[in-house]
């Protein structure tokens, strides 16, 4: 029951929630400092995309490298682009990441991208729920948003991600949204729409 709790930093001698907490000056986001959420499909064949959103936006660190303390500890790390993958390198899949990331750093920016000959551009959704259906008398087709189970058309679909983020509350309205499309032979990432809310006061 306890054996792993010397590992969690709630139980540390000096543990002080508010070092984690986003504002009040936020240490802990100063040793990891994490901006760019992306989220892309797991295929092995699209595992550059992080890279090069990375290029592509500029400004990022990516892969970046640990920071050791005197003791060798990895007390930080200096990239600040995550990437979320999940099949098909959908939004939906991707909330609970954000709206976690955004308590501990302060989200910037989510992208969103899908890539050339994915796997969820073979099917249909219906296709899906129903094949699981028969398969394994499950009912999946309540459980997740529709339109998130299939790629049908490319720009459909990202701008579909970039929408369902934009009217999520899991997303802070601040955040600044980006999706793209990435070929996965030649390398090249399409920029296929672009949402940066108006700066305000939280910017
Ligand atoms: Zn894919």
């Amino acid at each position: 029951m306890t054996k792993y709790t010397e590992y969690e930093f709630r139980t540390q001698p000096w543990f002080d929630e508010s070092w984690f907490a986003p504002d009040s000056t936020s240490r802990f986001s100063q040793f990891i400092p994490m901006k760019t959420i992306v989220i892309h499909c797991f295929d092995p064949r699209a595992s550059e995309i992080p890279q090069a959103v990375a290029d592509y936006l500029g400004d990022e660190v990516y892969p970046g490298e640990n920071i050791l303390d005197e003791a060798g500890n990895r007390v930080g790390n200096t990239r600040t682009l995550f990437a979320v993958s999940n099949a098909g390198g959908r939004a939906v899949g991707a909330l609970q990441s954000v709206a976690t990331m955004d308590y501990l750093f302060r989200v910037q920016n989510v992208v969103v991208v899908h890539h050339s000959f994915c796997g969820a551009t073979a099917f249909t959704p219906d296709t899906l729920i129903g094949e699981f259906h028969d398969h394994h008398h499950a009912e999946i087709g309540e459980i997740f948003d529709h339109d998130s189970l299939a790629i049908g058309h490319f720009e459909d679909s990202i701008r579909h991600d970039v929408k369902l983020l934009r009217e999520s509350n899991a997303v802070p309205k601040n955040v600044k949204l980006y999706g793209f499309f990435y070929e996965i032979n030649s390398g090249k990432l399409t920029e296929v729409v672009r949402d940066v809310p108006a700066s305000g006061a939280s910017q």
